[in-house]
């Protein structure tokens, strides 16, 4: 074999390696539950202690009354939410059916949590087309840069509509 020949068929094994180890990588990331350290509250808290006074009193009502199930109950009977299946619209429904006013209208304010994409995961960041976060995100708050390279902005609303749609699972949730 001529040596230019060796050097197109080395390149095509190191590409061929290269997008083997991207793949086994994005799937392995699939498998893996996302670890988080706080629990992200519905948006209409103020104090903390409340949910530890209060929610064991309470038969879970805002889960029950969430039209996007996204409220989960923990073991001590305290709500937090879970966005693999959905996001939160703001639609107050859970402030309006808490009876115990740990969850009040009044103190209605954004998720604590910033949302980021992991460039490492994302396809698009890595030159496979993919637009499947920006169609949920009714907040516009998705760029993509260059077609490649989506960046979330400042219109983000940390409401979760773009998490399970990402089919790496490359968008992360930081509660704050
Ligand atoms: S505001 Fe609405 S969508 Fe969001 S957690 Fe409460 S009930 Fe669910
Ligand atoms: S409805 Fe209120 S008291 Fe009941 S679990 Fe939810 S936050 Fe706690
Ligand atoms: S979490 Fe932010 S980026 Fe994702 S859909 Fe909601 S507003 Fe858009």
């Amino acid at each position: 074999m001529q040596t230019h020949q060796l050097v197109l068929v080395f390149g095509h094994i190191i590409k061929q390696m290269k997008r083997r180890e991207l793949f086994s990588s994005l799937a392995s990331s699939l498998k893996g539950e996302k670890k988080q350290e706080k629990l992200l509250r519905p948006p209409y808290f103020g104090d903390e202690s409340l949910f530890h006074k209060e929610c064991n009193k309470c038969d879970a009502k805002c889960a029950t009354v969430c039209e996007e199930e996204i409220i989960k109950i923990t073991s001590d009977k305290t709500p937090y939410l879970n966005f693999s299946n959905g996001g939160c619209t703001y639609c107050d429904e859970c402030a309006i059916a808490c009876e115990f006013g740990v969850l009040k209208i009044d103190d209605k304010k954004l998720l604590r949590a910033h949302v980021t994409i992991n460039k490492n995961k994302c396809l698009s960041w890595n030159h496979t087309m993919c637009f499947s976060c920006k169609d949920p995100c009714l907040d516009n708050a998705i760029d993509f840069k260059a077609m490649f390279m989506p960046v979330i902005n400042e219109k983000c609303t940390s409401c979760g509509f773009c998490i399970s749609r990402c089919p790496t699972d490359a968008i992360d949730v930081k509660v704050l």
